[in-house]
C-alpha cells in the first residue's frame, strides 16, 4: 500500500488476520502505519524512482491516499498490478474529469463550470441563479489536490470569490446544494467483477471535516437506499474500479446527487471494523487481491462512528477513563501527532438506541479529543414527510 497514514495502519491490521504479507511505502517512520508495519519501506510517493522500487518487490500495489502522479502510475504498472488502476484513480485526483465522467453515466451532481477568472464564475452564478436561488454562496473547488475540506472553498460573495481565484489554482465552480444530508456508500469490485455494497450510511461534516457516520443512514427512504447502492455498483463497474470505492452524495429533496469519490478504504466506512461481518479494510485486500468478497452485512442495528480531531492535549492519558466509563465503545487510536483539527482516532458503538449511541460515541470522542464533553450535535434530515389527514370510521350502519 503505498502511503502510510491511518487507513494503511488499519488495512495491516486486516492483513495481519489474513496472513497476507503487507508492506507500505511510508513518507516518514513516525507515520501512523510505519510505527506498526514490519514491512515498511520509507520513501516519497512523488518520487518515479521511490515508487518503482517499492513496486517490484510487490505483487499487488494499492494505495492509502490518491496523490501518486499519473506518470508513475502508468509505469509502475508495467511492473506489477495495479489496484485500482491508473485510469479510475485518474477521477479521484481529477474532480472535472469525474464531473465529467459522471455526467456522460447519466450520474446526477451539482451544476458545475471550471472557471478560470471572476467573470466566468459571475456567468455561473447568473446561470444558476434561475429557479435555485440567487447563486450565491457559490463553491468553488481546486481541480486537483483538495482532501477533507481543503480545497474548498464556499464564497457568499464576488469579493470572496475573486480572494479564491487569486490563488492561480486550478477551479471548478459548483451550484451551492441545499442538501437535507449528507449520505455515503460504500463498494467493493474485485477484478473477477464480482462486487458487493454496504448500507448507505450518513455521514456529518463539519468545516469539510467528517465527524460522525451513522450506520444505516436513519429513515431513509427504501427506494433512495437501493438507488445509491446501484448508483456505486455501476460506478466501479463503468470505471473499471478494483478495490473499494466510496461515493460521498448529498440527499436534496428526495434526490441523491454524488459530490465525491474515494477508491480505498474511506471514513465513511471505519464503523464495519466493529459493525459489520467484513471490515472495509479486509474488503479491499480481498479485492485488490481477487479473493471473493466477503459479506456487508451489519451485526447491529445500528453503528455510531464519532472521530476524534486533535484537540486540547495528549489523548492517551484520558484513555482509562473513556474505558472506564463505557466499557462498550470501541476506541480506535492512530498514532498520530496532535494537531488541531487533525483525525487522531475514531470511537465506535454499536446497538439499538441510536439517541444513546450518539451520546455514547460522541462523549467519548470529544473527552479523548479535548477531556471535556461536547454537546451531541443535532442530526440533520430531510423534513418528516407530511401527513395526510386520514378521516376514520369507526362504524357504520348496514343498509343506509
Ligand atoms: P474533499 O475532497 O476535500 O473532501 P468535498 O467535495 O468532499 O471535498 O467537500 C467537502 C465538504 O464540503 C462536503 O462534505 C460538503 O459538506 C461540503 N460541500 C462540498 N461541495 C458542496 C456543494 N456543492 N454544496 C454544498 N456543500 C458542499
Amino acid at each position: 500500500m503505498i502511503g502510510g497514514g491511518q487507513l494503511a495502519r488499519m488495512t495491516a491490521q486486516a492483513a495481519v488476520g489474513l496472513g497476507i504479507e503487507f508492506r507500505v511505502l511510508a513518507g516518514t517512520a513516525a507515520d501512523s502505519a510505519a510505527q506498526v508495519c514490519a514491512g515498511t519501506t520509507i520513501g516519497d510517493h512523488r518520487s518515479a524512482s521511490d515508487v518503482l522500487a517499492f513496486g517490484a518487490v510487490c505483487d499487488v500495489v494499492t494505495f492509502d491516499h490518491e496523490h501518486v502522479p499519473g506518470v508513475h502510475l502508468a509505469v509502475l504498472e508495467r511492473l506489477t498490478s495495479v489496484r485500482p488502476g491508473r485510469e479510475a484513480l485518474r477521477f479521484t485526483q481529477d474532480k472535472r474529469a469525474m464531473r465529467e465522467r459522471l455526467g456522460a453515466l447519466g450520474v446526477r451532481c451539482p451544476a458545475y463550470q471550471p472557471v478560470t477568472g471572476l467573470a466566468e464564475v459571475l456567468d455561473f452564478t447568473r446561470r444558476h441563479a434561475a429557479g435555485r436561488g440567487t447563486g450565491w454562496p457559490v463553491v468553488l473547488k481546486a481541480t486537483t489536490g483538495g482532501y477533507d475540506g481543503k480545497g474548498v472553498w464556499v464564497c457568499p460573495s464576488a469579493d470572496a470569490a475573486a480572494e479564491v481565484l487569486s490563488h492561480g489554482v486550478a477551479l471548478l465552480a459548483e451550484e451551492h446544494v441545499a442538501f437535507d444530508r449528507e449520505l455515503a456508500v460504500l463498494v467493493a469490485r474485485s477484478p473477477a467483477g464480482q462486487g458487493v455494497a454496504y448500507p448507505v450510511v450518513q455521514t456529518v461534516q463539519r468545516d469539510g471535516i467528517c465527524r460522525e457516520v451513522i450506520a444505516p443512514a436513519p429513515n431513509l427512504d427504501d427506494d433512495l437506499a437501493t438507488r445509491a447502492q446501484e448508483t456505486g455498483l455501476r460506478i466501479a463497474a463503468e470505471l473499471g474500479v478494483t478495490g473499494l470505492l466510496a461515493v460521498e452524495m448529498f440527499e436534496a429533496g428526495g434526490e441523491l446527487l454524488v459530490n465525491e469519490l474515494a477508491m480505498r478504504p474511506h471514513n465513511s466506512g471505519h464503523w464495519t471494523i466493529d459493525g459489520a461481518v467484513t471490515s472495509q479494510f479486509e474488503q479491499h485486500l480481498r479485492a485488490v487481491l481477487d479473493l471473493p468478497l466477503g459479506s456487508p452485512a451489519p451485526t447491529a442495528p445500528f453503528t455510531v462512528m464519532v472521530n476524534v480531531l486533535g484537540g486540547d492535549g495528549d489523548p492517551y492519558p484520558r484513555l482509562v477513563h473513556v474505558m472506564a466509563a463505557d466499557p462498550g465503545a470501541r476506541v480506535h487510536l492512530y498514532g498520530k501527532q496532535v494537531r488541531p483539527g487533525r483525525k487522531i482516532g475514531h470511537v465506535t458503538v454499536t446497538g439499538r438506541d441510536l439517541p444513546g449511541l450518539r451520546e455514547r460515541a460522541w462523549r467519548a470522542a470529544s473527552w479523548l479529543s479535548r477531556g471535556t464533553e461536547e454537546p451531541v450535535p443535532e442530526l440533520p434530515g430531510p423534513a418528516a414527510p407530511a401527513v395526510a389527514a386520514v378521516r376514520v370510521r369507526t362504524g357504520f350502519r348496514r343498509g343506509r
